[in-house]
């Protein structure tokens, strides 16, 4: 799980896309960081990158994050990113892996909670953490799902946000 950045270099030419290639050396900070990218591609969707062992785990989230408890979204694994994706910002060109354009949306500082490592919590598909950002805070749970539609080549988890006093009904 540590650099894992193979995957995400592998997908992308960057003599064409000006995202980071991951191969400058980002700082590690004593919080871990996170960031949410509006991402209008082929099909809109909103990046939630988490920092975890030098990486931003992530997850593209189709309708965005909810507030509502009740209101689960779809978000599918992707490829580790390198942390200065926390930075980026731009349009990718058309042709190209992600072609749209990138915006930050939210950062900031995330927690695991409970016991588990937060390594432990995402290989056992339950992963429950906090967000300090600018736009949204609180808890919330990502939560793996058995099977996927589409024959097993994505993973599909569900992002939920858990009752506390950030909730929003109907947001
Ligand atoms: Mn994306």
């Amino acid at each position: 799980m540590a650099d894992n950045l193979s995957t995400y270099r592998a997908k992308r030419d960057f003599k064409k896309t000006a995202e980071p290639s991951g191969d400058v050396e980002v700082r590690s900070s004593n919080r871990r960081r996170f960031v949410i990218q509006k991402h209008d591609a082929t099909r809109l969707h909103y990046d939630l990158r988490l920092e975890l062992d030098g990486v931003f785990k992530s997850w593209a989230v189709t309708r965005g994050p909810s507030l509502d408890p009740g209101d689960k979204r779809l978000a599918v694994e992707v490829e580790d990113h390198p942390l200065d994706y926390g930075d980026f910002e731009g349009t990718i060109p058309k042709g190209e892996y992600g072609g749209g354009t990138v915006m930050l949306w939210d950062r900031g500082y995330w927690e695991p909670e409970g016991n588990r490592s937060p390594e432990d919590a995402l290989a056992k598909g339950d992963f429950k953490f906090t967000l300090k950002g600018d736009r949204l805070h609180g808890s919330f749970v990502l939560v793996r799902m058995r099977h996927d539609r589409d024959g097993g080549k994505r993973i599909n988890w569900l992002l939920i946000k858990h009752h506390d006093e950030f909730l929003s009904f109907g947001s």
